[in-house]
């Protein structure tokens, strides 16, 4: 069977209308890219839950955005 499609997300399928599975794809990419811990040094930093990211190396955690650890810019 093949697939023509090619998609790097799962678990949505047909389901949401092609807007939101988008929307979905572009948050899923985002929340897999490889992140650097600033207290260590290596790429282990994961999102332990909503806007709480946490190294798996040395444990250190600090928060920042739910799908992203960039801060929000304030000025
Ligand atoms: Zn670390």
């Amino acid at each position: 069977m093949p697939k023509g499609k090619r998609r790097g997300l799962k678990g949505l399928g047909a389901k949401y209308g092609s807007t939101l599975r988008k929307r979905y794809g572009r948050v899923f990419v985002t929340l897999k890219l490889k992140r650097k811990c600033p207290s260590c040094g290596r790429w282990k930093l994961k999102r332990k839950s909503a806007s709480i990211w946490e190294c798996r190396l040395c444990g250190f955690t600090m928060a920042g955005r739910a799908y992203d650890v960039t801060p929000i810019k304030t000025s």
